[in-house]
């Protein structure tokens, strides 16, 4: 857990531009943007991704949705829409292995795949 990128950044040892956080997630800008909107919502509890029984509490993914309409409102999506992505597995892209969702908008997303 001392080498998890994500849990440094929590903690405060590395720097990260947050544009949210409450008692249960953290969002900052994802450092690699691929959308004028890029925000990654992460758990503050260590969870490696979506398959881990801890990512399944309540609290937890109330937070999470709370957090997504937040920050979509603030960066104006709620209009146009957006889109949320978990990559949860190597073979899904994952690289990171600390539960988080992609907040991704502000351009034509196309389709999934
Ligand atoms: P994933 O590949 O789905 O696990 O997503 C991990 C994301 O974390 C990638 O989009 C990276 O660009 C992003 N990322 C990695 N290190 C940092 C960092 N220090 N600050 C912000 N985003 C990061």
């Amino acid at each position: 857990m001392g080498e998890c990128v994500f849990c440094r950044i929590i903690a405060g040892e590395l720097p990260a531009t947050i544009v949210y956080q409450d008692d249960k997630v953290m969002a900052f800008r994802d450092i690699h943007p691929v959308a004028p909107t890029h925000v990654l919502i992460v758990s503050r509890e260590h969870i490696p991704d979506l398959r881990a029984p801890e990512a399944a509490d309540r609290d937890l993914m109330a937070a999470v949705a709370k957090a997504i309409r937040l920050i979509a409102e603030k960066e104006g999506l709620l209009a146009e829409g957006f889109r949320v992505v978990s990559n949860t597995g190597v073979k899904a892209g994952q690289s990171v292995f600390h539960l988080h969702f992609h907040l991704l908008g502000g351009r034509e997303l196309g389709a999934l795949g």
